[in-house]
């Protein structure tokens, strides 16, 4: 009998969720794995932040896949995804086509820009390990430019960010930390520089405790960073960006912009003709995308409502895994022919906590508010906590953060 065939697209904190509980849970003679990403190596997404701002090196960031998966029961193919074609249950690759019985979409998000001109051809987002590279040698560049240059063009030295949410907060957090250092290398005056966090919504980081988020932006004011808060990025220029605050329009004349502010699902999932919402899937309590038996949808692609505020869940790496496991569990019962006990997907919110650099953070942790170097040490513990669940203690080994204040 021709065995069922499971194919995992991403090998992010979802599709190695995924896989890393299949392989242990299913007999090779009971179903073919395949796991297809675009790369060979996992990157830590939630660490990017720090990659971007030159606080960490990028291969700190990055694992092996073959690290993690056991490759007598697994397949691992190196491609990029093209299209989905749910008739025919068929993946097209850049280097093929591969045939399924179950998906699993595990394939993250992308940025979302709102259509606000010249953001993707001026600003750069925290996307993938090369995407930081870039933005911290894009950095690197204009500070040492600025430097040698006979006619100083000031604006080399302003950084502007777009979106006050966590991830604009966790850029900003290493940024301080990182641009004294810069000034020391290139012999600039840290006067000099401008960075500004720039934020249509009338509050920074939404959701969060008040009083914690009045922590961060008071640690992040001291140094040095200017908030333009309900002040919305109108059009992004090669040199800046254009904002408006009710009728007041100004231009920030900045050399560097990064874009933070929003998140949708993959627009394959959109080219795929899968229902959705900006590319992300209402999926059933199972996690099956609607209509689509045999295709689950997890991670940024995936929408799951939060019941008691009648919002969808913000995408995570928490919830990614967590919906991991459950999918799992879900395709290893498909497997053996017991669909009638599917199991539903509750998201266990442990806590937050958004990192200000090093040796400081916010975050709400079983109930309790933590602030400063308790709440980097936590943070720490969250990120070492996703590598364990993920590759076991030697990779936290490897990889793990161990510099605790
Ligand atoms: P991802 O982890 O993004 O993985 C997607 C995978 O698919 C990647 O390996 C990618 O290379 C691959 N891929 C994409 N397209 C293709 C293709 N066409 N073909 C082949 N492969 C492809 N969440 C938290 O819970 N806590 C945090 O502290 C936190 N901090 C964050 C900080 C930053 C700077 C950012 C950017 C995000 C942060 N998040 C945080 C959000 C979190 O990172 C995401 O929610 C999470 O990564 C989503 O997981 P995923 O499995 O859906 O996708």
């Amino acid at each position: 009998m021709r065995k069922t065939k499971i194919v995992v697209l991403g090998a992010g904190y979802g599709g190695l969720m995924t896989v890393t509980r299949l392989q242990k849970a299913l007999g090779q003679e009971e179903a073919d794995i395949v796991l297809v990403n675009k790369n060979d190596y996992h990157y830590e997404t939630t660490w990017l932040h720090e990659a971007s701002a030159g606080t960490l090196h990028h291969d700190r960031v990055r694992y092996d896949i073959n690290n993690v998966i056991n490759r007598s029961k697994v397949e691992f193919i190196r491609a990029e995804v093209q299209d989905i074609k749910t008739d025919e249950k068929k993946v097209i690759l850049n280097t093929g086509e591969i045939d399924y019985d179950y998906l699993v979409f595990a394939l993250g998000g992308e940025s979302e820009t709102f259509g606000i001109q010249g953001l993707k051809e001026y600003a750069f987002t925290i996307s993938n390990v090369n995407a930081a590279r870039q933005i911290r040698e894009h950095i690197d560049y204009q500070f040492a430019t600025y430097a040698t240059e006979l006619e100083k063009q000031e604006e080399r030295l302003t950084i502007v960010v777009g979106g006050a949410g966590f991830t604009g907060i966790e850029f900003l957090g290493e940024l301080v930390n990182r641009v004294p250092e810069l000034c020391r290398e290139y012999d600039i005056d840290y006067a000099k520089v401008r960075i500004y966090c720039v934020e249509a919504a009338p509050m920074v980081l939404p959701g969060f405790d008040p009083e914690l988020v009045q922590y961060a932006v008071a640690q992040l004011e001291k140094k040095g960073v200017e908030f333009k808060i309900g002040t919305a990025i109108k059009e992004a220029t090669e040199d800046g960006i254009k904002v408006a605050k009710g009728d007041d329009i100004e231009e920030i004349k900045a050399g560097t912009v990064i874009w933070a502010a929003g998140v949708r699902g993959n627009s394959i999932i959109e080219k795929a003709g899968i229902d959705n919402m900006r590319a992300r899937v209402k999926v059933n309590p199972d996690l099956r995308a609607p209509g689509h038996d045999n295709i689950f949808v997890i991670g940024d692609s995936s929408l799951v409502i939060n019941e008691e505020i009648n919002r969808p869940y913000p995408p995570t790496a928490q919830i990614a895994m967590q919906q991991g496991e459950v999918c799992a569990r879900n395709i290893v019962k498909l497997v053996r022919g017991s669909e009638g006990e599917l199991e539903t997907f509750k998201p266990d919110i442990k806590g937050t906590v958004c990192s200000l650099g090093d040796d400081d953070a916010i975050g709400v942790v079983f109930g309790k508010k933590l602030t400063g170097t308790k709440a980097s040490f936590m943070k720490k513990m969250i990120d070492n906590r996703a590598l364990l669940m993920i590759g076991g203690p030697s990779l936290v080994l490897k990889k793990g953060k161990f510099n605790f204040i």
